[in-house]
């Protein structure tokens, strides 16, 4: 059981292309643990957050775990292959902030997405909604891409509190 720092925006390290995973080895094993560790520990002390990538945690590596109650899964090399030309304007946040503030931003209502399994097996899948904003979310992080990064209106920012009185929805990227 390993809870690792959030590495926090401002660190050259979010800022990087993360590498495929080549070998699903012992190596890889390790980052899935470290990663269940940390979301699950944050989770909790936090009340928040569905999903992590695993720069966020140090390693420079393709892989994104997701945990929600209704499922909880592995993503290892995902790369959008599809994007609705449909968008949406989410709420969204993230760890490396801190969840400090939110910003409302423009998402693909829905995305076709290619990855492997923990395992090393193939899947294509089609998420939509939360899933498919959270999944735009995490996967930018294996691209050096931060939340912030699509603020187009600056006005756009609004700090924790302000957020969790006015906007709180279940749900929301990070
Ligand atoms: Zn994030």
């Amino acid at each position: 059981m390993t809870i690792r720092d959030t590495v926090l925006l401002g660190d050259p390290r979010l800022r990087e292309e993360a590498h495929g995973v080549v070998n699903f080895s012992d190596e890889l094993a390790l980052i899935l643990e470290d990663l269940k560790d940390t979301l699950t520990h944050i989770q909790k002390e936090q009340g928040m957050g569905r999903g992590m990538a695993a720069p966020q945690i140090g390693y420079p590596k393709k892989v994104v775990y997701i945990q929600m109650p209704e499922r909880s899964f592995y993503l290892v090399n995902p790369a959008i292959i599809w994007r609705s030309p449909e968008t949406f304007m989410v709420w969204d946040s993230c760890f490396s902030l801190n969840a400090a503030f939110f910003v409302k931003i423009s998402r693909n209502k829905a995305i076709k997405v290619e990855y492997k399994d923990e395992d090393g097996g193939k899947h294509i899948e089609e998420f939509s909604d939360d899933m498919s904003e959270l999944l735009q979310h995490e996967i930018d992080h294996l691209h050096g891409v931060m939340c912030t990064d699509h603020l187009t209106d600056l006005r756009n920012i609004v700090m924790k509190e302000e957020w969790e009185k006015r906007y709180r929805t279940p749900g929301i990227g990070m």
